[in-house]
């Protein structure tokens, strides 16, 4: 999954927590069922833009001594090790997320198209934009 969609999903699910840690568990959780959609990833250079960009709303929307960013930060935190792979700062096969390990195992099939991550990603705006209105 985009880095961008983890980000905002964790956001999402960080929302329906009242505790900084919990939302960065259930962060990390909702990475495993991200990973298990078919989809399809974007280029290096374009995932760590859309990651800043994706990042830096959440922390400007809700701020970062929210659920929100925590549940972001838990969102991408697994990837961590995709972009340590790909500098080649840890091998490959060191990678222990478990959507990451056994030859794509438990990682959703790549697919042409991206509707599921646009799917995803309006599902979890929505539940951010309520839950804004629920506490107003
Ligand atoms: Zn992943």
């Amino acid at each position: 999954m985009i880095g961008a969609v983890h980000t905002i999903v964790g956001a999402a699910v960080g929302t329906l927590t009242a505790s900084k840690p919990r939302a960065f568990l259930v962060g990390v959780l909702s990475h495993l069922i991200t990973d298990a959609v078919p989809h399809k990833d974007c280029s290096p250079a374009a995932e760590v833009s859309l990651l800043g960009a994706a990042l830096s709303g959440i922390a400007a929307w809700k701020g970062v001594d929210s659920p929100e960013f925590w549940g972001a930060v838990g969102g991408i935190i697994p990837d961590v090790e995709h972009g340590l792979a790909f500098t080649r700062l840890m091998s490959a096969q060191r990678k222990v997320f478990p959507t990451h390990v056994g030859n794509g195992k438990y990682h959703g099939r790549k697919t042409r198209d991206r509707w599921s991550q646009l799917i995803v990603t309006a599902a979890s705006i929505l539940v951010l934009i309520a839950s804004d209105r629920r506490r107003s």
